[in-house]
């Protein structure tokens, strides 16, 4: 299977993503997990990503598609994946459809996880106890939600339009809302 998360920060993509990966047999690529993990090692797409990332914008599209398509040339990816955060702009949808077509591949479904918006803030303050992300404070986590909602939030009717979105409601346990997912991937 090929599917995309989508959702807004908060809405639980990287610990659904994780687990439905899990279950279905393929590699979860989280696109926030490989710039944090570059970062942390200080390469030079570290370097250069954290400068957007603790502001609370994207990585430049021409940075973060050679990425993803050099991530998807990997051997785990030939059976299916599941993309966590990617993309999240028009310019990464055209990208992504290229890197598909190129191996003669479609997407099996993208999944929108939604959440309310009191319950996001409450999520991404005990994420920022537990786990002291940089890009979890106030002000970045407000310019993170703006971003998504004028770079991302449209990619939604891009995907229904093409008939490969499924909706599902990310509020509740996380046992409960990964079953939900499962359910949506079936139907
Ligand atoms: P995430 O872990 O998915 O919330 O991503 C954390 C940060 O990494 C984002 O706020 C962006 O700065 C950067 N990032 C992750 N994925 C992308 C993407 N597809 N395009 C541009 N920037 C991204």
């Amino acid at each position: 299977m090929r599917l995309i998360f989508l959702g807004p920060p908060g809405a639980g993509k990287g610990t659904q993503a994780k687990r439905v990966a899990e279950r279905l047999g393929i590699p979860a690529i989280s696109t926030g997990d490989i710039f944090r993990s570059n970062v942390s090692s200080g390469t030079e797409l570290g370097v250069l990503a954290q400068q957007y990332m603790d502001k609370g914008e994207y990585v430049p599209d021409s940075v973060t598609n050679d990425m993803v398509r050099a991530r998807l040339a990997e051997p785990d990816a030939a059976q299916g994946f599941l993309l966590d955060g990617y993309p999240r702009t028009t310019d990464q949808v055209d990208a992504l459809d290229g890197m598909l077509q190129e191996r003669g591949r479609a997407l099996d479904a993208v999944i929108e996880l939604t959440v309310d918006t009191d319950e996001i803030v409450r999520r991404l303050v005990r994420r920022a106890e537990l786990e002291g992300r940089a890009d979890d404070t106030e002000g970045v986590v407000r310019r993170r939600m703006e971003v998504y909602g004028e770079q991302t939030a449209p990619l939604t009717a891009l995907y229904a339009a093409h008939g490969v979105l499924r909706t599902v409601d990310g509020m509740g346990p996380v046992d409960e809302v990964s079953d939900r997912i499962v359910k949506a991937l079936e139907g």
